[in-house]
């Protein structure tokens, strides 16, 4: 045990022990995984935990259960990222892993710390929402299993209960066919907190959309799924989104035109899906108009698909 500041510092050295330390101390205190949110945030005075639980390392050995990838969430964002099985299987969340921070900032950040800082900007969250991802929480002597889009309550608020961590995402294997994609946006290239995110995993059938996620970080007060455009995004033709790419930017098509209708009943429902608020990386506008370009680059991405 050190002290550290104001808190109190406690060096769990199994899980067990954090759990067990956790359940004594309750919202008194917070677990530390790479402490690359948490510390700024005690530093700054935004917190003030009487007790700091350091989380004992732990390997990123992801495994397959059952047609689930079962994913430690204390690993670092680095060792998940290298992970073959995450590569060849869930590509494009790694890529979003890859992302985010530094080199520096991922090897020792973790998944966990990512979720459970619960940043309607953290860049793993869409690609999680769009795979219908769960997580397992354990408490002393107990877990339960929840949906990823239940766990985000709000800006800094999760489902989390005092005695709780977050110890495993699981996400179901992706089926073949599937097309899954992430964009982050900021005020610079890389190492930057998104403004805007966004994440899209379709699965077509014959030249139609037959299944739709679509997910969005940044652009409401939690990672947010886009439940309204999914909805009417299924059932079209891959052809009529691919010929509207061009319409769909400049909002040009003329109106009472079929593919106009589509294009503005696609571009209302992302209205109603985000609730953006402006601030020090982007204003209001710009939030929605990048989600509405992230679909236009979506559809772009689809030409030549039939499947
Ligand atoms: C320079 C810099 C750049 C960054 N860039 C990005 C970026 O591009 N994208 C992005 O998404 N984030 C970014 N971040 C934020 C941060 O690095 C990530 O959110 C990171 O994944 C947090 O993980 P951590 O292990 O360090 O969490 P910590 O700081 O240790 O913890 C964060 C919160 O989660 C809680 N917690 C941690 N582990 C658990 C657990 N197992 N169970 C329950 N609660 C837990 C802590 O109590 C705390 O409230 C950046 C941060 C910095 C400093």
């Amino acid at each position: 045990m050190t002290d550290a500041g104001m808190a109190t510092v406690l060096l769990a050295e199994s899980i067990q022990q954090a759990l067990q330390w956790k359940a004594e101390h309750g919202e008194k205190a917070r677990f530390a995984g790479g402490g690359t949110d948490l510390l700024l945030q005690t530093r700054s005075g935004r917190l003030k935990p009487e007790v700091l639980i350091g989380l004992p390392p732990v390997a990123a050995e992801v495994e397959e259960e059952g047609g689930v990838l079962v994913l430690p969430a204390l690993a670092t964002l680095a060792d998940l990222a290298a992970h073959p099985l995450l590569r060849s299987q869930v590509p494009v969340l790694v890529e979003a892993m890859n992302q985010i921070g530094s080199p520096q900032i991922r090897n020792v950040a973790t998944l966990a710390g990512n979720l459970c800082n619960a940043s309607p900007a953290a860049d793993s969250a869409p690609v999680l929402l769009v795979y219908e991802a769960s997580v397992v929480l354990a408490g002393a002597g107990r877990r339960r299993e929840l949906p990823l889009d239940r766990f985000f309550i709000g800006p800094g608020r999760t489902a989390l209960a005092p005695d709780e961590m977050l110890l495993q995402v699981r996400l179901p294997l992706p089926s073949a066919g599937e097309r899954a994609l992430f964009r982050k946006f900021g005020p610079r290239g890389a190492n930057v907190i998104s403004a805007a995110s966004f994440s899209a995993r379709l699965h077509l059938s014959e030249g139609t959309v037959a299944g739709a996620r679509l997910a969005a970080g940044s652009v409401g007060p939690r990672p947010l799924r886009l439940r309204d455009t999914e909805k009417a995004l299924e059932g079209l033709r891959v052809s009529e989104l691919t010929a509207m790419v061009e319409e769909f930017a400049v909002r040009r098509t003329p109106a009472g035109n079929g593919a106009g209708a589509t294009r503005e009943s696609l571009q209302a429902a992302v209205r109603r899906d985000i609730s953006p608020i402006s601030d020090v990386r982007g204003s209001a506008w710009y939030k929605g108009e990048v989600i509405e370009r992230c679909l236009c680059w979506l559809f772009g991405r689809l030409g030549g698909e039939s499947r």
